[in-house]
């Protein structure tokens, strides 16, 4: 089943609303083997509606749109949908009956306005909305179906399940389209898919998506079109190769933290953790802070960001200030040594670094982080330079510690 999606508002071409629907009706329709095989955005305009419609009734003969249905005067999605099919818009009186009852209950007097809102395409199926006002519809003619549902995102999402998926996938079958996401951190793009080698090969007719972000790189598994059963065997088989490829990289599936899986390792060994924080001013213990539960195992966090608070806060040498650089390894692993001690933990991790713009020398670069860290197995520092802008580099930064953490702290 292919089907294209029309998202309709002035809005949404203007930036101002983004158009949360179209990923929720992807993502949604894909669980029940539909594929949006195109989707187009167009203004609150009657040619835009129709010519948008009409181009995807010739490409696919199914064509979905959100959004103009409303009883403001922008709202022309019925009118435009009805001429293309040369039908009347008439007024249905069970429609407006519900409307007249609906605003009754709310206490709330109908206008003028919302009569255009009991209108309906001769030979449409009116798809009730018990959210809203404005019903959602279903027409078909000589060219294919369209259905039309409100563009508020709840409206959408509950006319979708309640009247659009039944309709579809009583003609769709049993096939689903499933994924996997494995995540990844602690490697590049380019480097990951040196390791993966030929991986997308070995698991078709999986295929394999990346999707990089600062925090590292997604790993997407799809299965396209099988029943729900053979997919879910497919997807546990690619994602068992990849992870036999990329192992040490991989943290976790779905929507998995890195913080969390990070706090998870240190709690089964009885560690306590804590932190020394520069250049991310906090942002490490915020991410840390942000996993429920993080209480048992982290305790807390100094940020230093002066040359004198290291000195003051966490016992930083000011001749080795002096001498190297706030930016430095011994800086580095004093911070940590300083946390260590603040809080009585058993692991800690300094971070000093140049987020930029400005700062950075030639042997110190905008990107240049040094992280320290100290275990009862001892004490060690690593240099590394992100790619970036400020914000950008501090996360980097952050998702880094996070990643040398998991690989010392094995399962
Ligand atoms: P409408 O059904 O066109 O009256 O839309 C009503 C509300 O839903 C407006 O506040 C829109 O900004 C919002 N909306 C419309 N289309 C979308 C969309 N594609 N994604 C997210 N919100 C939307
Ligand atoms: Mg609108």
């Amino acid at each position: 089943m292919r089907l294209e999606l029309v998202t309709i508002g002035t809005e949404l071409l203007l930036g101002f609303t983004v158009d949360t629907n179209a990923a929720w009706i992807g993502r949604t329709l894909a669980e029940h083997g539909i594929s949006v095989v195109r989707r187009a955005t167009v203004p609150d305009d009657p040619a835009a509606i129709r010519d948008a419609v009409r181009d995807g009734l010739e490409r696919t003969g199914f064509v979905l749109t959100t959004g103009g249905l409303g009883p403001t005067r922008d709202d022309i999605t019925k009118a435009a949908v009805a001429a293309l099919f040369g039908r009347r818009v008439v007024f249905d009186e069970s429609v407006w009956a519900d409307l007249v009852d609906r605003y009754a209950r709310m206490g709330r007097p109908l206008s003028d306005a919302n009569r255009s809102q009991a209108g309906v395409p001769e030979g449409a199926t009116v798809l009730p909305n018990p959210r809203g006002t404005a019903p959602g519809l279903w027409i078909t003619g000589d060219s294919g179906t369209v259905a039309m549902v409100p563009g508020v995102p709840r409206e959408m999402r509950g006319l979708l399940q309640a009247e659009v998926i039944p309709r579809l996938t009583a003609s769709a079958g049993d096939d689903v389209i499933r994924s996997v996401t494995l995540r990844t951190a602690g490697i590049p793009e380019s480097n990951l898919a040196v390791d993966l080698g030929d991986a997308e090969s070995a698991i078709a007719p999986v295929t394999l998506a990346y999707l990089p972000d600062v925090t590292g790189v997604d790993l997407r598994l799809t299965s396209w079109n099988a029943p729900r059963a053979v997919a879910d065997q497919q997807l546990q088989a690619a994602a068992t190769l990849i992870r036999a490829r990329a192992g040490k990289h991989v943290y976790g599936e779905g929507d998995a933290d890195l913080a969390a899986v990070v706090l998870d390792r240190l709690r089964r060994r009885g560690y306590r953790l804590a932190v020394a924080e520069s250049c991310t001013g906090g942002l490490l213990g915020g991410r840390l802070t942000g996993v429920p539960g993080s209480s048992t195992v982290f305790v807390g966090g100094t940020i230093a960001y002066a040359n004198q608070a290291k000195i003051d806060q966490l016992g930083v040498s000011e001749a080795d200030l002096a001498s190297h650089g706030a930016v430095s390894e011994a800086i580095a692993l004093q911070m940590a040594a300083g946390a260590a001690r603040n809080f009585a933990a058993d692991m800690a991790v300094g971070v000093t670094g140049i987020a930029g713009p400005d700062g950075g020398t030639a042997d110190k670069p905008v990107g240049t982080i040094w992280l320290g860290f100290q275990s009862p197995d001892g004490r060690w520092a690593e240099r590394v330079v992100f790619p970036g802008n400020r914000t950008e580099i501090r996360a980097r930064a952050i998702q880094f510690a996070l990643y040398r953490l998991l690989q010392i702290l094995p399962e």
